[in-house]
């Protein structure tokens, strides 16, 4: 009985270990991703400043100019210069959605 006692407390010792080395493991991967993420902000991503409106004639622009982006934010009816059309047309999205073909 002694023996089967010994060997229960050895098991549990291990157990612990395990945990221990399992919540090392986690404190290390926490460090590495926020190290990761630093970088990944340190760096400017290329189509950073540029943001696609969509126009009521269909046509998605992209819009690089900061100054033009910020104006985009202000309340009210827009239009901007379509290439394709070469007129100006109401714009009826900004940003991500504007990728977005309506009705789907
Ligand atoms: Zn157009």
């Amino acid at each position: 009985m002694t023996f089967a006692d010994g060997t229960v407390h050895h098991k549990k010792l291990d157990g612990n270990s395990a945990i221990r080395n399992a919540q090392r493991k986690v404190v290390e991967f926490n460090a590495a991703a926020a190290a990761a993420a630093v970088t990944a902000a340190a760096q400017p991503r290329e189509n950073e400043a540029e943001t696609p409106v969509r126009l009521a004639c269909g046509h998605v622009a992209f819009i690089t100019d900061p100054k033009i982006v910020g104006w985009l934010s202000v309340e009210g009816e827009k239009a901007y210069y379509c290439r394709t059309c070469e007129a100006d047309q109401v714009i009826t999205a900004a940003g991500p959605g504007a990728l977005r073909t309506p009705g789907t």
